[in-house]
């Protein structure tokens, strides 16, 4: 990892972060409890009453799906919902050593895996795209290292208005965009530093080669199934309308099983349950792509191993909101549940984590990272904002243990394979993989 020092990259990102009075969303909020606050009939509303009037009560996935990604009035179709102004605020957009870590991290993969000639950075669910545009701005500092890879961006995304923002914050404003709205690749162009980026609204459309890949808090908005465990065994919840309060969705749980009660465990213990079959299948398609053409996958979110139950809760405004109040005016989301995630990756590649934020952003050298922007930073207003970015990502109390990093790697990337042996080696000795261990300097 001696690539940090080099990176050095003394340089201050150009945007100014926002810190610090906003909510993240890693907060726990029960659904359902909380004093409504707002009650207004939404169109989203309104169009899941007729919904539920006509086919009869849908299932919390249904009523997730359709409240956020619905193509005409999803909640994150067409609105930026991120940052100071919106409703909540990730680690790219606190401080700009997050996104340069994780593009470390990927070179760092790129330099153990033999350095292809070529892989292309695929991210899910970008945002503004703040995150990729620091990763691309420390893969320009490296570029003597990178100087003989053909690199390209491929990013999935099914909000039209994100979609525009990350294309003015990643691209080269002089070649102007090839836009193909019925398309699979529904937007091209090239990036500020001359890479080629595609936009997808799905993962099955990005080409497969050697890629590597990264979800910064997009499974935890991907559609959850709920179920309660009750004496008649498991029943699936369902959102249904309240026929006491007008205009009121209310939660119900199913008389009989359900389909989706296959993806609970035989021996859970748990006695209410949140299942994700959506992230099961990435998963499985990012695991296979990786097994066949090589690769890695980073995926950092708010989760649980397996342990939590009820999650489900909803961000407006960074306040708390009561999920079935105002649909479409606020963002939903759930706990991801990262040991089924693993179940999903292991019989096609190998896992490693999750690990703590604190702990994966340490290994990674965020402290070292921060001296550097520190000594090159004479604004007071400039320092104070990069010490309350580095508090908020790694305090314990704030994002550093609610949020974890989640890694797939190809199993001979864990246990060694042919490239990594030289003529006096007889066995394999993989290097370790950077962040899931202590850096150390050579
Ligand atoms: N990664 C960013 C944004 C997180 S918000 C950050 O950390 O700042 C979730 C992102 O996922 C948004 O860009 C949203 O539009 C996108 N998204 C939500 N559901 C999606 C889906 N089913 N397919 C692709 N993108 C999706």
């Amino acid at each position: 990892m001696r690539v940090l020092g080099k990176a050095g990259v003394g340089l201050l990102s150009a945007a100014a972060r926002a810190v610090i009075p906003c909510l993240w969303r890693g907060k726990y909020f029960s659904s359902g409890k909380e004093p409504v606050e707002n009650n207004a009939v939404t169109p989203m509303l309104r169009h899941l009453m007729y919904k539920i009037k006509s086919t009869g009560p849908i299932t919390v996935a249904e009523y997730m799906k359709e409240v956020l990604t619905n193509p005409a009035k999803g909640y994150y179709v067409h609105r930026d919902m991120l940052g100071e102004k919106g409703d909540f605020i990730t680690s790219p957009e606190i401080s700009q050593m997050f996104g340069e870590l994780l593009g470390i991290w990927f070179i760092s993969e790129w330099m153990a895996t033999g350095k292809t000639a070529t892989f292309q950075l695929v991210e899910l669910g970008p945002g503004r795209g703040t995150l990729a545009g620091d990763i691309l701005r420390v893969f320009s500092q490296l570029g003597s290292v990178l100087k003989n890879c053909d690199i390209s961006i491929h990013l999935v995304e099914v909000s039209q208005k994100l979609s525009e923002i990350q294309a003015l914050t990643l691209t080269e404003e002089k070649v102007p965009l090839e836009r193909s709205a019925g398309s699979p690749v529904y937007m091209k162009g090239v990036t500020k530093s001359g890479i080629p980026i595609s936009w997808y609204r799905d993962l099955q459309d990005v080409p497969k080669g050697y890629s590597f890949y990264l979800a910064h808090e997009f499974f935890d908005v991907l559609p959850v199934h709920k179920f309660q465990k009750t004496p008649q065994g498991w029943r699936e919840v369902f959102v249904d309308i309240d026929s006491k309060v007008p205009d009121k969705l209310r939660f119900v749980l199913a008389p009989c099983a359900t389909p989706a009660e296959a993806f609970i465990q035989h021996d859970e213990t748990r006695d209410h349950v949140e299942v994700c079959p959506d992230a099961g299948v990435i998963i499985q398609e990012i695991s296979e792509r990786i097994a066949l053409a090589g690769g890695a996958a980073l995926i950092a979110d708010y989760g649980h191993d397996g342990t939590k139950t009820d999650t489900f809760r909803g961000f407006c405004g960074h306040k708390l909101h009561d999920v079935l109040i105002a649909p479409g005016t606020a963002d939903l989301t759930a706990d991801v549940d990262f040991s089924y995630l693993r179940r999903m990756a292991q019989d096609k590649v190998a896992s490693l984590g999750p690990i703590k934020q604190q702990m994966f952003l340490k290994n990674m050298g965020i402290d070292v990272r921060l001296k550097v922007l520190l000594d090159k930073s004479d604004e007071p207003s400039l320092r104070q904002q990069l010490l309350q970015g580095y508090d908020m990502l790694m305090n314990p109390k704030k994002m550093g243990e609610r949020f974890n990093f989640f890694a797939l790697l190809p199993h001979e990337r864990l246990h060694g394979g042919s490239h990594q042996r030289n003529a006096r080696q007889s066995k394999p000795s993989p290097s370790p993989v950077a962040g899931f261990s202590e850096l150390v300097w050579k």
